[in-house]
């Protein structure tokens, strides 16, 4: 029995080798198929991750669409994003602001005294009799305070670029001594001061300058949309109805055209015309009928 049984002992056992050697060599060969797989699917990612960071690095996003996309990013200066305008916006605003408040800004006696002075010398070398006008300050309707007002009409009437360089300067004087009274006024109260004053427009009758309130908070669309400020609105109207006071009147000087700088008698909170906003007297508007207080 053992002789007979042994080949075929024997030859199940290399059977059953040759089944081991046989599963083991498959075993294998799935290890290194998943290892491979695996390895390249890593490498695979890690080139996408590459060209997605060299895509961002492009296009300054991290957007992988337009990585991915046949056509080129836009170029980042072509046009201000609507976020960029937004900022570009702001901006201006900001320096309107610091322009207003820096026109309006609280004076010390120092600060009063060296514009005078400065005033005083253009008037003096301008070829006119220098003189002085006395102005007072007031209010009507709801306007709120003043000081601002004030600080504003003292700058703008002794800037050396006015009235100066017709030999007029300006003093704020006191209640009841002054040559005329500069009033800050609610758009509705305007009539009150006559019946052809306008609520749209700022206005002078005899000694009184008014200037509107809601001109001296919005300007006109216009003045604007031609590039002007709104503080230099506000010096323009002090000029222009002080200008009334001195004598001039309105349009007595047409528009040179050409987007020349309009001259400051012109109506330009009403119109341009082919002219450019200005808030100062133009050389041929350099003269005054005034006759003040020495300076
Ligand atoms: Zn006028």
């Amino acid at each position: 029995m053992s002789t007979t049984r042994s080949p075929r002992r024997h030859v199940r056992a290399r059977r059953r080798r040759i089944y081991r050697i046989r599963r083991a060599v498959v075993a294998c060969a799935c290890l290194l198929l998943v290892l491979g797989v695996t390895l390249s699917a890593r490498g695979a990612l890690r080139a996408l991750n590459a060209l997605h960071e060299q895509a961002a690095a492009h296009t300054g996003s991290g957007i992988w669409s337009s990585a991915m996309s046949p056509y080129r990013a836009p170029e980042r200066n072509a046009s201000p994003s609507p976020a960029e305008q937004t900022l570009t916006e702001d901006e201006h605003t900001r320096k309107q602001r610091e322009e207003i408040a820096a026109l309006g800004a609280a004076l010390t006696d120092a600060q009063r005294n060296e514009i005078y002075a400065k005033a005083k010398q253009t008037a003096q070398s301008s070829g006119a009799l220098p003189t002085r006008m006395t102005y007072c300050i007031a209010s009507r309707g709801n306007v709120g305070s003043v000081d601002h007002f004030a600080n504003t009409v003292y700058r703008a009437l002794n800037d050396v670029r006015g009235w100066p360089r017709a030999g007029v300067v300006f003093a704020q004087g006191q209640d009841g001594q002054c040559d005329v009274t500069i009033t800050l006024a609610e758009a509705k109260e305007l009539p009150s001061f006559s019946a052809g004053c306008s609520e749209e427009y700022s206005c002078r009758v005899g000694n009184d300058v008014i200037i509107n309130k809601k001109r001296w908070d919005g300007a006109v669309q216009h003045w604007l949309d031609a590039g002007a400020t709104l503080a230099q609105y506000r010096t323009m109207v002090i000029n222009h109805e002080v200008g009334h006071a001195l004598g001039h009147i309105d349009n007595e000087t047409p528009c040179g055209g050409n987007k020349q700088s309009a001259p400051l008698m012109q109506e330009q909170s009403m119109f341009l015309k082919e002219c450019s906003p200005n808030p100062w007297p133009l050389d041929g508007e350099l003269w005054s009928t005034f006759v003040g207080s020495e300076p």
